[in-house]
């Protein structure tokens, strides 16, 4: 025999009724059928008797509507003919009874408990008797005879010994289909109706099939079973194959909507599984609920999450060493009907915090202040301290027993992104640990687990980036070509989910279509300021996000402090906050450092080519850096390389901004200025205080031609060609060639124009190339090497690119 669990939304439309009458029809077996109310109707119905209660007269437009849903729904699933009228005339009854109870509650302005649980059995008791008639030969049952309550510290709880024995009873000879309300229960004393609490079919079904001994009990739902986490909050949550009991009532304590708590324990108690099952979706497998689950998966099985959560804390050294306060807490708030979901108490015993839901926390503090009232007086313990706005977030799974280091992880993911857990408990059992955070958090919090524990089919970064100039455009392009792959190939989901630029700033959640940003980001963009891009940025507080700056914009890099204090990484191309004064430097790698966060600029110096990489591989290996050698700029060798007879100094130079080798203004790369600032980010990262103005510089270029407009520059220099020309042949002659270069020597920095000769290893330096020779302890007789391209977008977006795959690697 099976029991079929129905809720309200599988019996909410006319299609799902129809799927329903389908999946029970095709049961071979005896079966058992619990539904719920037509979705909704148990909410209305509630607010419905408010409205009454409130004198509200608009309740019988509320009314009407429930009539109308239920007439409805019997005109459209069952079809014309003498079972019709019967059901038409039973449910008509029910409504007439159930207006007359709302006019009596409107006349007399007042709404007993009694009167509430009353006016809720109708939903169930109504769809019950409709799903009775659609299914070919059910025959219905009323649960009202048969499942029993008793009044315990003011609430309705099971009387369970007296239920079994009555529903085994009522159920001696189960019929081909039995129909069962769901939900509701009478008073084994006074015989009212009562019942199992909101979600409560679940657990009728459950009663059921404990009682009964039912090979199976099946809860039939809207989604494809128990899943990872709440689907309308990850997105990417899916749905769980096998779940052993206390992993399923570990997640369903925690508010796993999905399944009622009380449901699992009575069946576990019978050995009984549970079959979840979308009733839109039947071919799908669902989740299976059974005594041991599979072992070998994820040590995390699922999370879920409490939001109305309220701590209660009691601090006093009265409390300390003293046998019995625990005791008292609980007893206290037991007799009170408040129940608590999470302890933890200190080893030093002086403090004690508890959880409960807000709409029990006014009680909670009272009852205890009472019942501490004499300590409280004496100044032994604080009056209760209540928190409220707070989420309790619980990660459940058996195989986190065997699996070290789960709390670790846990706790370190949520610390990188700036998630303050308020206070936590694990059991001992270690099958669930539950902690609590702002309220406000709580989003965040579920989709950094979800991800960081790879219950998710993706990892997810959330990528902000600025600036889509050359290297802005090209990143993004690069990223839109390898997103599918690094989805397949690595399980990682690069998300964009905020692009800007000087005019524009556009964000979402959702993640931006690379193929058509632009037009997304001029379209639904706001105006973009640095303030914008900070406020935005920060307020969206997502998890795993990274700032991307592709600009060369000073207050662009002035936001990099707060991003990094906000536990955002930082990836820059741009090159002013590492080269700025020490102090900021060094500050911002220090908040990086704090918060768990990486502050990566590799591509400051030889665009894509490794070499701050390689720098700290070395010096975190035990080297030390001696010396560092390097043409850093891309635009004076291109200019050195193709300065010739035909080629005069001037037009190298021109050329040079036209192939986007140059900074737009190319008296940045002529004065030296960027490569001075890539020699102090080289020195820095190898270990030497070094700011801009220790460089020592020997131009080639006289500093008129720095003075007044680009225009007056492209003039100026001119006059410069012929005594370069004349210069060059000299040096043709000698068999030597220019090259511009940074040295790092000592600690003392210097960049100049030096005569390399044939047997100098950067003789050869072929276009727009970069070269660095390092000088360790270790590479000493022989330095290290780098080379390659060192400008241009692609190069550059490709290092941007690597700088954000490593923060994923995490
Ligand atoms: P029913 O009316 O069938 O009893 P409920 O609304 O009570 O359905 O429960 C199903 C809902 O529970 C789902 O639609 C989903 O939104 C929610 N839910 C919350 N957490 C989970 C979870 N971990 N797995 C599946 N569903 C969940
Ligand atoms: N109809 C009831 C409720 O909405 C019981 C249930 O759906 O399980 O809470
Ligand atoms: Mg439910």
């Amino acid at each position: 025999m099976k029991v079929l669990k129905f809720g309200g939304t599988s019996v909410g439309s006319v299609n799902s009724m129809l799927s329903v009458k389908k999946i029970v029809e095709s049961v071979d077996d005896k079966v058992i059928v619990v539904v719920s109310a037509l979705g909704g109707i148990t909410d209305k119905l509630i607010h419905t008797s408010k409205m009454a209660a409130a004198g509200d007269s608009a309740y019988e437009k509320e009314m009407k509507e429930i009539v109308n849903r239920h007439i409805e729904m019997v005109y459209t699933v069952i079809p014309a003919g003498k079972a019709r009228e019967v059901l038409l005339d039973q449910v008509n009854e029910l409504l007439s009874e159930l207006k007359n109870i709302f006019q009596g509650i409107f006349l007399i302005h007042d709404l007993s408990p009694k009167t509430s649980a009353t006016i809720v059995s109708y939903g169930e008791r109504l769809s019950s008797i409709i799903v009775a008639t659609l299914i070919e030969g059910a025959q219905w049952f009323d649960s009202r005879t048969f499942i029993k309550t008793e009044k315990k510290h003011n609430k309705h709880i099971l009387d369970s010994e007296l239920t079994n024995r009555l529903v085994r009873e009522t159920f001696k000879e189960v019929p081909q289909v039995a129909l069962v309300p769901g939900f509701i229960s009478t008073d084994k004393d006074t015989g009212e109706v009562t019942n199992l609490g909101r979600g409560g079919s679940d657990y009728t079904a459950s009663i059921l099939a404990a009682a009964l001994n039912a090979d199976i009990l099946e809860i039939w739902t809207d989604v494809d079973g128990f899943m990872t986490a709440d689907p309308r909050v990850i997105s990417t949550a899916y749905p769980i194959t096998e779940l052993s009991y206390v992993e399923a009532m570990e997640l369903c304590n925690f508010g796993a909507k999905v399944v009622y708590p009380p449901t699992i324990y009575p069946v576990c108690h019978k050995n009984i599984p549970i079959l979840i099952k979308n009733t839109f979706n039947p071919d799908a497998p669902g989740t299976i609920v059974k005594q041991q689950a599979d072992h070998f998966s994820k040590p995390i099985k699922g999370i879920s999450s409490i939001n109305d959560t309220c701590l209660i804390t009691m601090t006093g050294l009265g409390m300390v060493g003293v046998i019995g306060v625990n005791h008292r807490i609980f007893k206290t708030l037991a007799e009170n009907g408040i129940s608590v979901f999470l302890v933890s108490q200190a080893s030093s015993e002086n403090s004690t915090s508890i959880g409960v839901r807000t709409e029990d926390s006014a009680l909670a503090c009272k009852v205890l202040n009472e019942e501490f009232a004499k300590e409280i007086e004496m100044g032994e313990i604080s009056p209760m301290m209540a928190e409220s706005g707070l989420a309790t977030v619980a990660i459940v799974g058996e195989n986190m027993k065997h699996t070290p280091g789960i709390a670790g992880k846990l706790f370190g993911t949520l610390g990188r992104n700036g998630i303050n857990v308020i206070a936590c408990a694990q059991g001992a059992s270690e099958t669930n640990i539950s902690f609590v955070v702002e309220g406000d958090s709580l989003r965040k919090t579920l989709n950094v687990i979800h991800d960081s524990f790879f219950l998710s089919e993706y990892q997810v970064l959330n990528l902000f980036i600025c600036g889509i100039g050359t290297v802005g455009h090209s990143l993004i392009e690069q990223i839109n070509s390898q997103q599918e792959k690094l989805k397949q190939e690595r399980g990682l989901n690069l998300k964009v989910v905020g692009i800007a630029n000087g005019h524009y700033a556009y964000f979402t959640r959702r993640g931006i279509d690379l193929n058509n940003y632009r037009k997304e980001l001029e379209e639904k963009g706001v105006p973009s300021s640095p303030q914008v891009l900070h406020d935005e940025i920060i307020g969206m507080n997502i998890f795993n996000s990274v700032f991307v700056d592709c600009t060369a914009n000073a207050s662009i890099a002035g936001l990099y402090k707060d991003f990094l204090s906000h536990n955002i990484s930082v990836v820059a191309a741009n090159k002013i906050a590492a080269s700025s004064e020490y102090d900021v430097y060094a500050e911002l790698k220090s908040i990086a450092r704090q918060r768990g966060v990486k502050f990566l600029f590799e591509t400051n110096v030889g665009a894509g080519l490794p070499i701050i990489n390689t720098i700290n591989d070395l010096i975190n290996s035990g080297d030390k850096i001696l010396k560092i050698e390097a043409v850093v700029s891309g635009t004076l060798n291109y200019i050195f390389n193709t300065i010739s007879e035909e080629v005069p100094l001037s037009e190298t130079i021109r050329k040079a901004k036209e192939e986007g080798y140059s900074e737009p203004d190319p008296r940045i790369d002529l004065s030296g200025k960027d490569v001075i600032r890539k020699l102090v980010i080289l020195a820095r990262e190898a270990g030497y205080k070094l700011s801009q103005e220790d460089v020592e510089k020997h131009l080639f270029i006289p500093d008129f031609c720095f003075e007044g407009s680009l225009d007056d520059f492209w003039k100026n220099v001119k006059t410069l060609d012929a005594d370069f020309e004349a210069r060059r042949k000299k040096l043709e002659a000698e068999g030597k060639r220019w090259r511009f270069v940074a040295s790092l020597d000592n600690g003392k920095g210097v960049v100049s124009l030096q005569e390399v000769d044939s047997r100098h290893p950067f003789y050869n330096l072929e276009g727009s190339n970069n070269i660095i020779l390092l000088t360790t302890e270790r590479y000493n007789e022989y330095p290290m090497l780098i080379q390659g391209y060192g400008a241009g977008a692609s190069v550059t977006a490709a290092g941007v690119f690597a700088d954000i795959m490593s923060i994923a690697n995490i």
